[in-house]
């Protein structure tokens, strides 16, 4: 399998050279030269059929043996049996919980994998990597995870001291690994990364330590979330009945590994786009316009995003394939921070695309009245797409799938204001706040910071 860039001018790479590589050198991001056709496929185990989907993707890099044995190392850290639990909610709509990992996040499921595959292929070059990253709260944690005890890498997390909450920190500085270190600036998220963007543009620095990111426009991570859209389907009707699905959007990574489950062959008629107030997304499959806009602060932190990187790989698609018109377009909106889409284009997406935006109080509403009805907590995040799906569900018959991102337990606030009782961390996080931390607090200075990477490398 050999990946080619969006933009249409960077080198085509294999898998290997894809993962370590990230972000395309012109400025694209890599997707597969040709989609593979899915197998008609058995009902096999959530590993079973990871490696089975993903394997045409590594295909030339990672011998089967080995990214098997990397598959079911990565999913042995979930508490759910099955990896990916679905439940049914209220009205007949499906939840596929994908927040049984380490963090408590639908990250992990991707992340995990990730983390295996570096090292794998780091290992095999014989080459090292520091992979450095600012942090908000959630991602961190996520990376964290996926990093820790790998003997080719070591990571530096930087997050704004004193404005990330408890367990967000919790989640970081508790992991006791020697290649783990916790940075807390003294500044804001912005201030981290600017740091993170400052050390990216030191050539001489970023070569020294051989510097890298698992950043989420990296292939691979769409790559391990085609699976479990490709696992409900199996669960649901089998492979070849039709499934709909709704997703809870930021940066487009989730959905568009749905939609690329649906051009390896699987039947998805409709998949729904979430947003909460930071729309872009739903403007741009509802108007078939796009425009930059300020980012507001959300009871779902995770997708307070204007600009979704991802949906440029929806974009190669819709444009045939051509790098040159994906580079146009995005010319054209960094120029004028807008963006038509041809009306011809814009109807080829009603087909398939639908999208929702809903505010802070109607999904506090929605955590309120599915915990009464069925019992069953939602975070903030998965709120919107379950109340996407309920929006755009066109036919009853086909199943909707909401998939849920995060655990109640990850946004205690607003589930509490929500349903009046504070969710509890799952068993194996309970003493989660007994747990020693370990961090390092330094200034937002460039110079420090560079110095703090050096020493703690190995
Ligand atoms: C990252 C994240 C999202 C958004 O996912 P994208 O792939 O960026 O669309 C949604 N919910 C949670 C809990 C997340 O952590």
């Amino acid at each position: 399998m050999r990946y080619v860039s969006t933009r249409g001018a960077a080198p085509i790479l294999d898998f290997g050279d894809t993962l370590l590589a990230g972000l395309a050198d012109d400025g694209g991001l890599y997707v597969p030269e040709s989609w593979p056709a899915l197998a008609t496929g058995g009902r096999g185990d959530y590993v079973e059929t990871a490696v089975e989907v993903m394997l045409p993707f590594v295909d030339g890099s990672i011998t089967e043996d080995d990214f098997a044995a990397m598959v079911a190392d990565a999913y042995t850290a979930f508490d759910a049996p099955d990896v990916t639990p679905l439940v049914e909610l209220s009205d007949g709509v499906h939840l596929l919980e994908l927040f049984h990992g380490p963090t408590l996040a639908f990250k992990d499921v991707a992340l995990q994998l990730v983390g295996r595959l570096f090292d794998h292929e780091l290992s095999r070059r014989g080459e090292r990597v520091t992979i450095v990253g600012a942090t908000s709260g959630d991602t961190g944690s996520a990376a964290i995870e996926a990093c820790r005890d790998r003997e080719v890498v070591d990571i530096v997390i930087l997050h704004p001291a004193g404005r990330v909450s408890d367990v967000q920190r919790l989640q970081m500085t508790t992991v006791d690994s020697v290649n783990v270190h916790n940075v807390a600036i003294d500044g804001t998220f912005d201030d981290c990364q600017d740091l993170v963007k400052a050390m990216f543009a030191d050539v001489a620095f970023r070569d020294e330590v051989r510097l890298s990111a698992v950043n989420s426009i990296n292939w691979a991570r769409v790559m391990a979330q085609i699976v479990y859209y490709v696992v409900a389907a199996e669960r649901l009707g089998g492979r070849h009945a039709p499934v709909a699905f709704s997703v809870p959007t930021g940066n487009f990574g989730n959905v568009f590994a749905g939609h690329v489950a649906r051009l390896a062959g699987l039947a998805v008629p409709q998949l729904v786009v979430g947003s909460n107030t930071n729309d872009v997304l739903t403007r741009f499959f509802a108007e078939g316009t796009m425009g930059i806009a300020e980012v507001v602060p959300t009871t779902s932190p995770s997708m307070d995003i204007q600009v979704s990187s991802n949906l440029e790989r929806l974009l190669f698609e819709m444009n045939g394939r051509d790098g040159a018109m994906v580079g146009a377009q995005l010319d054209d909106f960094r120029a004028t921070g807008e963006f038509q889409l041809d009306p011809v284009q814009h109807a080829a997406l009603a087909d398939g695309w639908n999208g929702a935006r809903f505010d802070d109080g109607a999904v506090r509403a929605c955590i309120a009245a599915e915990a009464e009805q069925s019992g069953t907590v939602l975070d903030p995040h998965t709120a919107v797409g379950v109340l996407a799906a309920r929006a755009c569900r066109r036919d009853p018959s086909i199943p909707m799938v909401a998939l849920a991102t995060a655990h109640p337990a990850k946004f205690p606030d607003a589930v509490e204001a929500a349903t009046g009782s504070r969710p509890g961390l799952p068993d194996r996080l309970a003493d989660l706040h007994q747990r020693p931390e370990r961090l390092t607090a330094l200034p937002a200075d460039l110079a420090v910071v560079e110095d703090f990477v050096r020493a703690h490398r190995r």
